[in-house]
């Protein structure tokens, strides 16, 4: 066992989720975010939650590249452009 001086943040794994997001958005301090991927490198289910965190982030930024600093999927499905379809006009019949 090799103890690392910089062992402060721990990182457990009911955290993993939140920490993910903001690390796919690449928001989580140095230190925090090494923290996540040290945990991930030994727990292979938070590492399968940051890989899909970080693939959903990719996803989201080749959507639209305009979003890719928007911290999370919710607030880019809250901003979802509306659809233009073309309208069908069926306004010439007279009544
Ligand atoms: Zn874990």
């Amino acid at each position: 066992m090799s103890e690392q001086p910089n062992s402060e943040a721990i990182v457990r794994c009911e955290e993993i989720e939140q920490l993910a997001v903001l690390l796919a958005c690449d928001e989580l301090d140095p230190a925090v975010r090494s923290a996540v991927n040290a945990h991930a490198s030994e727990c292979a289910i938070c590492a399968a939650v940051v890989s899909r965190e970080v693939r959903l982030h990719q996803e989201i930024a080749a959507f639209d590249p305009a979003r890719r600093f928007i911290g999370s999927f919710r607030a880019v499905a809250g901003a979802m452009p509306q659809r233009a379809w073309p309208r069908h006009s069926m306004t010439s019949r007279r009544g």
